[in-house]
């Protein structure tokens, strides 16, 4: 399982998603099997979205690379991390922000949100607080945030208080789009004064606020 893994990072590092050496380590450490549910553990190395449930799924491996490439966590950083699911890039990103750090993930789905929670402890990390509610609410008590990652679709553009989260010098990576989304990273340069690049071609579940009636603060 573990030589499957190392084939599918050094694949992810030769075609270039996987560029920067902590990102790539945390790859290596936090294991994606240890996020999947019993019945999918046996295709943790293939790259593809596997299913969580309820219509959910642990992200392709390429797109949590892809993204988290973008995003440049770094060690001591604040991050808010929008639908947890699994618990896997909530997993990776604490294991790149270290104990200095912090990430605080969200997730709407309370099946998912205790999933997420259980995976998360098999590490042992003190630097992750879990919530359950509407990540498109932001969540101002441990705001604002060096960086911002959302892991599902902002069909009708982005929430624009999550903008309004990000410190300045921060940046946000967000899948935005109905059927297909371009992955749009914000960079907060100055305080109303944002740079925005954009890469196509990305299919994620879509953001949807929070139905189950919990907010996040
Ligand atoms: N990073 C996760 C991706 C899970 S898929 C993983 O690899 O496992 C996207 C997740 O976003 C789903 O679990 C979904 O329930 C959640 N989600 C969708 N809209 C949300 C919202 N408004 N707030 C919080 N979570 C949300």
């Amino acid at each position: 399982m573990d030589d499957l893994m190392d084939e599918l990072i050094n694949e992810l590092t030769t075609d270039g998603y996987l560029k920067t050496e902590r990102i790539i380590e945390a790859f290596r450490k936090i294991k994606r099997e240890d996020f999947l549910p019993k019945e999918n553990k046996a295709e943790a190395s293939v790259n593809h979205p596997l299913t969580i449930g309820y219509n959910q799924t642990n992200s392709q491996p390429l797109t949590v690379a892809f993204m988290l490439e973008l995003l440049q966590p770094k060690p001591g950083e604040n991050i808010f991390d929008i639908g947890s699911g699994s618990g896997w890039q909530t997993a990776l990103l604490a294991e790149i922000v270290g104990d200095e750090g912090k990430v605080i993930a969200i997730e709407r789905i309370p099946d998912l949100k205790r999933m997420g929670d259980k995976n998360i402890a098999k590490y042992k990390f003190k630097n992750v607080k879990t919530l359950l509610g509407d990540g498109t609410r932001g969540y101002k008590k441990m705001a604002p945030y060096d960086k911002i990652i959302v892991a599902a679709a902002a069909e009708i553009g982005i929430p624009d208080i999550l903008l309004q989260q990000l410190k300045v010098g921060g940046r946000l990576v967000i899948p935005v789009g109905k059927y297909e989304q371009d992955m749009v990273v914000m960079n907060r340069v100055a305080k109303n004064d944002y740079k925005e690049e954009r890469y196509p071609g990305f299919q994620f579940v879509p953001l949807v606020p929070n139905e189950w009636g919990k907010d996040s603060d």
